[in-house]
């Protein structure tokens, strides 16, 4: 599959100098048309700083201190970092639609929801005519569930579950190329955002998006993602096809997020967990940051920082690892 989404080498800082936050570091990655991506990792590791950044949507003190995201659109290819203010709010709905973090609750109580839609559509493609405007509402919620009926219920009249897909409808309206969800319900609400995924694999089916998913969840992007990225400390520590991850993990931190929650299938296995906290980025471990909590860590893994990359053991372009065990570190 071709790429739509290059992030390479990106960097983000919360602050400048000495005190900066490294919230983000050196994260590659490539979202591939059509596909389903996975964001996964503990809580400050780093993912809604690095969907903040790549949508230039930082809030200060936030700076993006190194990298480039090339955005690959029908119509060519440019460089997100260098567009200018109004290519940007362009670039932000119509071509990559950014649904935030607990942003579920976030309809506008006092409209209906055809209103808010069609303000939507109103903002961003103004040349629209109103006839045309309400039917791509109305064509919108229907793809999403919702009948016509509904389209003038004001958001308290709706249930969670359709609260929810009127979210998802506002996402892809404008027919973007990319939809970011950065944990679209609460956390723990996961039943919720089990069906939210649901709905979105079989859209993307039909109308031919790309979605990065963002979730503290690994058995939902097992589930549903094509493919999955590690996030720890700032970094992706592992990434790889969903189905590969969950039978042949190698990073030693997958493999603890792994046990962390029951198996799909089979025997259920104990939740272990991963003992220790994550790391405090104003004092991140030396060497590979997972050390501490890590139980295959070895002398080598305090000093030096493992990159990303193929590892020996597995001669597939789809696999890569952070990590100094033997078999997975680079072929030299
Ligand atoms: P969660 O799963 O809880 O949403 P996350 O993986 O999305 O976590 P981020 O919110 O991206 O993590 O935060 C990454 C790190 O950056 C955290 O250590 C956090 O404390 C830090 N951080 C976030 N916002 C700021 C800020 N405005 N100023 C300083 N540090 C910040
Ligand atoms: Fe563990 Fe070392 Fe691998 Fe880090 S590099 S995950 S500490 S074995
Ligand atoms: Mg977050």
């Amino acid at each position: 599959r071709e790429p739509v989404l290059e992030i390479k080498n990106f960097h983000v800082d919360y602050g400048l100098g000495a005190d900066a936050v490294q919230a983000v570091r050196d994260v590659t990655l490539t979202l591939h048309r059509g596909e389903v991506l996975g964001l996964a990792g503990e809580s400050g590791s780093g993912k809604s700083t690095l969907a903040y950044g790549v949508t230039r949507l930082l809030p200060p003190p936030g700076v993006i201190s190194g990298g480039s995201v090339v955005y690959h659109s029908p119509g060519g290819s440019y460089d997100v970092m260098t567009l200018t203010d109004a290519e940007l709010r362009k670039f932000r709905w119509a071509e990559t639609s950014i649904v935030f973090q607990g942003a579920m609750n976030s309809l506008n109580p006092v409209h209906k929801i055809s209103t808010q839609m069609l303000d939507v559509i109103k903002a961003h493609e103004p040349d629209l005519s109103p006839q045309a405007r309400t039917a791509r509402a109305a064509e919108m919620l229907k793809l999403v569930g919702i009948s016509a009926d509904r389209m003038d219920a004001y958001p308290h009249q709706l249930s969670g579950g359709m609260r929810q897909r009127v979210m998802i409808g506002m996402a892809l309206v404008l027919q973007p190329q990319i939809v970011i969800m950065d944990e679209p319900t609460t956390a723990l609400d996961v039943v919720m955002q089990r069906q939210i995924l649901a709905q979105l694999v079989e859209l993307r089916e039909r109308l031919g998006f790309s979605v990065l998913f963002i979730t503290h969840d690994l058995s939902l992007l097992v589930e549903f993602s094509d493919r999955i990225a590690i996030m720890y400390g700032g970094r992706i520590v592992e990434e790889a096809r969903s189905s590969d991850l969950y039978k042949d993990s190698l990073h030693p931190y997958s493999e603890g997020l792994l046990k962390s929650f029951p198996a799909l299938r089979g025997p259920r296995r104990e939740l272990s967990g991963i003992p220790g906290s994550p790391p405090d980025l104003r004092g991140m471990p030396t060497g590979c940051s997972f050390h501490p909590r890590c139980p295959h860590a070895f002398d080598r893994c305090s000093t030096d920082i493992p990159l990303l990359a193929t590892p020996s053991s597995r001669n597939d372009p789809t696999r890569s690892v952070a990590c100094w065990l033997p078999g997975r570190t680079p072929v030299a």
